[in-house]
């Protein structure tokens, strides 16, 4: 990164951290009585830290009241379940959006940092002699009867083994979804896949 990103970077992470407001982030740099030298605005930070991450989120229309996402079927204009009209005044503002960031591309970010892959790759070690396993006890995720007898099972595409096992390469990936309700597009809750790669350290 170039010596501009590097403080591009630290100014938003102060930002998120401290959860300032957009005011106290413009001011920031008068703080530092370097008002002219670094001084990004909040717009071209959050372009500047896109552009870093690499990360293109999705947007979708949804019914307000989260019965119905429109990716589903782009050719309704009403919710099938409530008939709330996706549309404000009939034109091209809907009611509700909700933000995805697509799972892939999450992956493949963590996948570059270095110390973030030692971490994914530690079910692989988890039964070896480098692991954390202990013969008998129930100390991880991985210890788990679901885990285990997935471990055993072929993995299926539309019925058809792709003769390898769940989790047998060492760069496999577990995810899994835990929530306690569902309404995921309100702000009020948020659900998302867990990596499993380290829960006993998380
Ligand atoms: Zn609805």
């Amino acid at each position: 990164m170039s010596v501009e990103e590097v403080i591009t970077t630290k100014y938003y992470a102060f930002k998120l951290k401290h959860g300032l407001t957009k005011e106290a982030f413009v001011d920031l740099p008068f703080l530092l009585e370097n008002p002219k030298g670094m001084a990004p605005t909040l717009d071209q930070t959050k372009s500047s830290i896109a552009k870093l991450a690499n990360l293109q989120p999705a947007f979708y229309d949804c019914c307000p009241k989260s019965c119905f996402c429109y990716a589903a079927n782009p050719s309704l204009d009403k919710c099938p379940t409530c008939s709330h009209p996706q549309w404000k005044h009939g034109g091209q503002v809907p009611f509700k959006r909700f933000t995805y960031v697509p799972l892939i591309p999450q992956l493949s970010t963590l996948f570059k940092n270095e110390s973030i892959t030692q971490n994914m790759r530690y079910h692989a070690k988890y039964f070896t002699n480098e692991g954390d396993h202990v013969p008998g006890m129930i100390s991880d995720i991985f210890d788990s009867a679901n885990y285990l007898h997935l471990c055993e099972q072929y993995i299926t595409s539309k019925g058809i083994s792709m003769g390898q096992k769940h989790f047998s390469g060492r760069h496999d990936l577990a995810l899994g979804l835990s929530t306690d309700r569902f309404s995921p597009f309100r702000h009020t809750f948020c659900q998302k896949p867990q990596l499993l790669h380290r829960t006993t350290h998380m």
